[in-house]
């Protein structure tokens, strides 16, 4: 059985005191229960802090990307090492607003996943389509394409150590959010992309839904058979936002 995920992403949000106020408001009201887990990923000045408010809680921390490099000339860039260093478990590969303003590629988001994997952090790659895509009917082929970089590169085997996000780009920060039938589809497609370079592997890996997920529609996307779980953007912002999809990730 798979844990289910909850996955808090504040993007460039908030100060020292607003951040450390939300990681305090979600470790005091972690729902009770099992087979679920908390994950926030704070913009890198606050990682530290964020890290030590949440020790010995059920609240994990990742950060929101990373190099690809070890270490080195690469100014600006964070590498893997620090973050593992810093205490930070996840990182958020390939987002789309990485890809999209940033211009990262597939294939430079595969370096990042391997990258983070060879320092002890367990990537999540985002993959989605966007609506033109959607609408063109190309939503299997952006997303085999997306997959395919990181299968090449790092192999199937890879994704013991990893959590795959499906985020249609058209439902992220939009309100605009995939039916659960719209996202089991193409959770169901990644699923079977998966199998069919390894069973085993793909009945164990984690698949998030990201894309306007609040506490009044995740109960529904939780219920999905492949939908292990929310990156949440908006909705991770405030304690109690958060922790109502906790709440429901709680009771599947
Ligand atoms: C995201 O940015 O990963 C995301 C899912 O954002 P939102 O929940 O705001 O749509």
């Amino acid at each position: 059985m798979r844990e289910i995920l909850v996955a808090g992403n504040w993007k460039m949000n908030g100060s020292n005191a607003a951040n450390m106020e939300l990681v305090a408001g979600i470790v005091a009201g972690v729902p009770e229960g099992e087979g679920f887990s908390l994950l926030v990923c704070p913009p890198y000045p606050y990682l530290s802090a964020v890290v030590a408010e949440a020790e010995g809680s059920a609240v994990k921390v990742g950060a929101q990307s990373v190099s690809e490099h070890e270490s080195g000339a690469y100014t600006g860039e964070v590498a893997p090492a620090m973050l593992k260093d810093i205490g930070c478990e996840y990182v958020i590969v390939g987002h789309s607003e990485r890809r999209a303003l940033y211009g990262e590629s597939s294939f430079q988001v595969a370096a990042k996943f391997q990258a983070a994997q060879v320092a002890g952090l367990t990537p999540i790659l985002c993959v989605g389509e966007t609506l033109e895509e959607r609408e063109d009917g190309a939503t299997e082929r952006v997303v085999d394409f997306q997959l395919n970089a990181v299968f090449d590169a790092a192999g199937i085997g890879s994704f013991e150590n990893a959590v795959i996000a499906y985020e249609p780009v058209w439902a992220i920060g939009t309100g605009m959010t995939a039916t659960p039938e719209q996202a089991q589809e193409v959770h169901k497609h990644i699923r079977s992309q998966l199998a069919a370079r390894d069973a085993n592997i793909a009945e164990q890996v984690q698949i998030l839904y990201g894309g306007s997920m609040k506490g009044e529609n995740a109960a529904g996307l939780l219920a999905m058979p492949d939908i292990d779980g929310g990156l949440i953007g908006g909705a991770s912002l405030k304690a109690n936002d958060f922790l109502a999809i906790a709440a429901a990730a709680a009771q599947v």
